[in-house]
């Protein structure tokens, strides 16, 4: 796997194209915004100092990288050439289904088709294409680069090249791949979601504040952190997402997306990426201060 090409340079997508080109790889990273690839290097570029300060890199890895990654606004050009192709667009089903049909006319036969989506079927967009048993879940963790977590899903027609391909490619880039089936939310989220949820409910429901909902996960369940600061830390249209695709794949009630996190969505809230969610985030600023919205 030479060439990796990544589609989406949000939260993930410049987590995924750091990691990939600290392991060798050339990274093609692709967006549909201009600005979203300038503010996604920057990001690589000031995680990479922060890993070398901490020792985790040498210092000549960081430029190393960095000259590893071209990035691009066109799809046809970024993927042509690519080995595998990594997608972690906005989570709606229509982006990625025209995603997935594009990279089928474009790739080259036997490129892996990869999605990082959160809870999305593969299988569903492995049927956008006509080579399903290329098509495989990659779904790694943020931040990227830190955690070492990856969850592999199989498709429905996924082949078991494809799986052993991408549970080998895992392992070279230091990450833990653990094979899951295709079933909404897979495991992480299947499990996650529902517990952000409640969180939600406890504070809607008034039985206490964000700083308390936390302090009780963090400190009675071990959590590193508390569910409302993850959930900002996710990003609340990703967290919304993901539960209305738990509600509508069961069918079941207990995945109903509570309406503060859909009234937080509507209002531009969307957690550490909008600047305001459940706290506050200022730039330079590391002190968590709750949101002047909630009450
Ligand atoms: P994000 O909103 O931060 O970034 C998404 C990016 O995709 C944006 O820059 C947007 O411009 C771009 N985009 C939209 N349509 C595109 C297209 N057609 N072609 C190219 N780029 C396009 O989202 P994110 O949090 O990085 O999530 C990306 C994926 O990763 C989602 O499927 C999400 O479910 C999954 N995921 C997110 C997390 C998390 O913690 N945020 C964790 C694991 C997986």
């Amino acid at each position: 796997m030479k060439t990796v090409c990544v589609i989406g340079s949000g939260t993930m997508g410049n987590g995924i194209a750091h990691t990939f080109a600290q392991f060798g790889c050339t990274v093609h990273l692709v967006d549909i915004r201009q600005d979203a690839l300038q503010r996604a290097v920057q990001t690589i570029e000031k995680n990479l100092e922060r890993q070398a300060q901490k020792g985790s890199i040498h210092a000549a890895l960081k430029s190393e990288t960095l000259a590893r990654i071209t990035t691009f606004t066109e799809l046809e050009k970024a993927c042509a050439t690519a080995d595998i192709v990594i997608e972690a667009a906005s989570e709606q089903l229509q982006i990625k289904t025209q995603i997935f049909k594009d990279l089928d006319a474009i790739c080259k036969p036997g490129t892996i088709l990869a999605t990082n989506t959160s809870s999305i079927s593969i299988t569903q967009l492995a049927a956008a294409t006509n080579r399903p048993q290329d098509v495989i879940g990659m779904h790694f963790m943020n931040p990227v680069p830190v955690m070492k977590l990856v969850e592999v899903i199989r498709g429905y027609k996924t082949s078991d090249a494809t799986c052993n391909a991408v549970m080998e490619l895992s392992k070279h880039l230091h990450k833990i791949p653990v094979e899951v089936r295709d079933y909404p939310g897979f495991v992480a989220n299947k499990i996650l979601m529902p517990m952000i949820n409640e969180a939600v409910y406890t504070l809607q429901e008034g039985v206490a504040g964000v700083t308390e909902i936390d302090t009780v996960m963090k400190l009675g369940m071990a959590h590193p952190m508390g569910p409302l600061q993850l959930a900002d830390f996710i990003g609340l249209d990703v967290c919304l997402s993901i539960l209305e695709v738990l509600q509508k794949g069961y069918g079941q009630p207990k995945y109903a997306p509570c309406p503060l996190l859909v009234n937080m969505v509507r209002a531009g809230h969307l957690g550490v990426k909008s600047g305001m969610g459940f706290y506050e985030y200022k730039p330079g600023i590391k002190e968590l201060k709750v949101s002047p919205f909630i009450h």
